[in-house]
């Protein structure tokens, strides 16, 4: 066994596809064709498919699909968006960059997903839209948010950047909202093999939207009617994505097995909890343990290493002072930032190597 276990180590898994990405690339190579081409109508149609969902629009990464997204429903300057504070920044920045306010509420202390209650207490009416994240690739408590968004005519947009092939109620995490966004970051259950990323709708007049708004604003070649972006999915990329498309379900399952191990070998240290109803894709697998640095630190003495997501709430960044919340206004996230770790978590790591981290961890 290997001395050291990465957080993530895609070298295997492209060993395990190596034929398969080569074609695809290969096949762009010889087309000659970059931008807006054929692998991405079939990558779009495959991934709707998947999703069970009428539209899905390529763009350039998921920061970029939370942007367009939220352009596409003419939300902007003046507007507020409640999302949660224990999220990836992404979330926040592309609220920002459209000119709204970030809303931040905390997350409930056992699931880490967006806090209901909470949403309730900060609609005001400036506020436009919701946006949960599908946090480590388990559900957020979806139903609640659907009924939430009805009933006070808000839109909901789901920052499914974390959850590819996870589920609620057999449904895809992602279809609930009026939009989502998915990220291909290389590190996301499915990655490309560079920048990438898509939103997913059943309205087709929002996918109209953002089609264009990913193609400077173009309604016919050099005709803008819309001050637009350049956000595509490259071929490549598309016809990375299409063919790992293929073995997500197969890896997400490997990733499920794996979780459970460490479930079954870490009894006594907390996890986080998954809705009855929900699958988590375990984008991340987290544990939370009081003296977090320390473990970090002696897991990384043994050749393990881990990562902490996020080890600085939203709220409390820097880039957001200006936001006014100080520390102790969101106590569940705060307190996690500082006990939340991430175990290596792919489908390619190997039992004997889950079974090695848990005997180091029970051992500190
Ligand atoms: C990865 C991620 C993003 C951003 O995606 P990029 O493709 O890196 O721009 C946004 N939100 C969440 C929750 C993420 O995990």
């Amino acid at each position: 066994m290997n001395k050291h276990i990465p957080f993530l180590d895609l070298h295997r898994q492209y060993a395990s596809i190596k034929p398969g990405i080569d074609k695809a690339i290969q096949g762009v190579l010889k087309r000659q064709m970059f931008i807006l081409g054929e692998e991405l109508d079939k990558f779009e149609k495959d991934y709707a498919d998947y999703l069970n969902i009428r539209s899905v629009v390529g763009v350039n990464s998921g920061t970029d699909g939370l942007i367009l997204a939220l352009r596409a429903l003419g939300i902007g300057k003046g507007d507020e968006v409640i999302t949660q504070t224990n999220s990836f920044i992404a979330t926040a920045i592309a609220i920002s960059e459209v000119g709204a306010t970030p809303v931040l509420v905390d997350i409930d202390p056992n699931t880490y997903e967006m806090d209901v209650d909470m949403v309730k207490k900060k609609i005001t009416k400036k506020t436009k839209a919701i946006l949960p994240v599908h946090l480590y690739g388990a559900p957020a408590p979806i139903e609640d948010l659907v009924e939430l968004a009805k009933a006070k005519g808000l839109f909901l947009i789901e920052d499914a950047c974390q959850a590819h092939g996870a589920t609620y109620k057999n449904k895809k995490l992602g279809t609930f909202g009026d939009v989502s966004v998915y990220s291909f970051y290389p590190g996301k259950n499915l990655g490309a093999y560079g920048d990438a990323g898509a939103i997913a709708t059943q309205d087709s007049k929002i996918a109209d939207k953002l089609i264009k708004l990913r193609n400077y604003g173009m309604t016919k070649k050099y005709y803008h009617d819309t001050i637009g972006y350049n956000s595509r999915l490259d071929e490549i990329q598309a016809a990375v994505l299409r063919t790992k498309l293929k073995k997500l379900d197969q890896w997400n399952k490997k990733r499920n097995a794996i979780a459970k191990q460490y479930i079954t070998l870490l009894p006594h240290i907390k996890k986080q909890t998954i809705l009855p109803d929900g699958t988590s894709n375990y984008h991340l697998f987290v544990i939370e343990i009081p003296t977090r640095d320390k473990l970090q630190a002696y897991l990384k003495t043994h050749g393990i290493d881990t990562l902490i997501h996020y080890p600085v709430p939203i709220h409390l960044q820097a880039c957001y002072k200006d936001l006014g919340y100080k520390k102790g206004d969101m106590p569940h996230a705060e307190k996690s930032s500082e006990r939340l770790l991430s175990l290596p978590m792919y489908p390619e790591l190997r039992a004997v190597e889950v079974a090695y981290i848990t005997e180091c961890i029970t051992r500190y």
